[in-house]
């Protein structure tokens, strides 16, 4: 299958997977997984219609953006992001969806504010307390809130979370519902420069299970690009 006719087929489930849970389709994203595809690969993504692009690492985002490869579509960082990378990023993507501690908070708001920018942030929440994980935890969250509504070079479009995968789809519903439930818990609160309309969850082995849970955004690699070769080596 060709990526044009995989995205194709991902919008059709997206869609039912939407209608079956009350929802309307064009609530939810489709934000194409990037990492170890070229930027060939990527403007096909964006010619099949694919809403926006996001990039694991900084090193790739740097090549490929260079190439050209996200033009026409907005492209996100999605990946564990270095404090000491964060000039690399801020001002270069719409939208930083992984925000996952105080530290690289504080980077980007001190990085957005030497550029005079304000920059778009998620942050990544460790709905399952994995220890292999990054990310804060949900009680955290009121708290980290609290500090990212006084950052003036910040604003908070919502919540991200990469949880287990799971055997059995009753043990997933469970985090993404969690996940769903912090972010009803924010908006009825009111922050300065927080507004919650992004819920990033879902990969291409359990999105369906995420957009019955409320994600506003799905991000695929595998589902939109095929398996991907770990044996290559990287693009940096
Ligand atoms: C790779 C990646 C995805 C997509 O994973 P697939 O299983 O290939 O769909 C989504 N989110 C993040 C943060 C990723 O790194």
């Amino acid at each position: 299958m060709s990526i044009h006719q995989r995205v194709y087929a991902i919008r059709k489930q997206i869609e039912q997977a939407a209608i079956s849970a009350g929802r309307d389709p064009k609530e939810i994203l489709l934000c194409a997984a990037t990492k170890m595809n070229d930027a060939a690969a990527v403007q096909q993504a964006i010619a099949a219609g694919v809403d926006c692009c996001g990039e694991n690492r900084v090193q790739e985002l740097k090549e490929k953006a260079a190439l050209n490869a996200y033009a026409g579509k907005p492209v996100h960082f999605i990946g564990h992001l270095q404090t000491n990378k964060v000039k690399d990023v801020v001002g270069k993507v719409d939208l930083i969806q992984s925000v996952d501690s105080v530290r690289l908070l504080q980077a980007i708001e001190k990085e957005a504010a030497r550029q005079g920018l304000v920059q778009s942030i998620l942050l990544e929440i460790n709905i399952a307390s994995e220890a292999s994980k990054s990310g804060f935890a949900p009680e955290e969250l009121a708290d980290i809130l609290e500090q990212a509504s006084k950052m003036e070079h910040i604003f908070v479009r919502g919540l991200m979370a990469i949880p287990p995968i799971c055997q059995k789809k009753t043990e997933n519903h469970k985090f993404f519902q969690k996940m769903c439930n912090l972010t009803v818990d924010i908006t009825t609160k009111k922050y300065d420069n927080v507004s919650v309309d992004i819920l990033s969850m879902g990969m291409s082995g359990d999105f369906e299970d995420a957009i019955a849970c409320g994600s506003t955004m799905v991000r695929l690699g595998t589902a939109i690009f095929g398996a991907r070769n770990y044996n290559q080596s990287p693009k940096g």
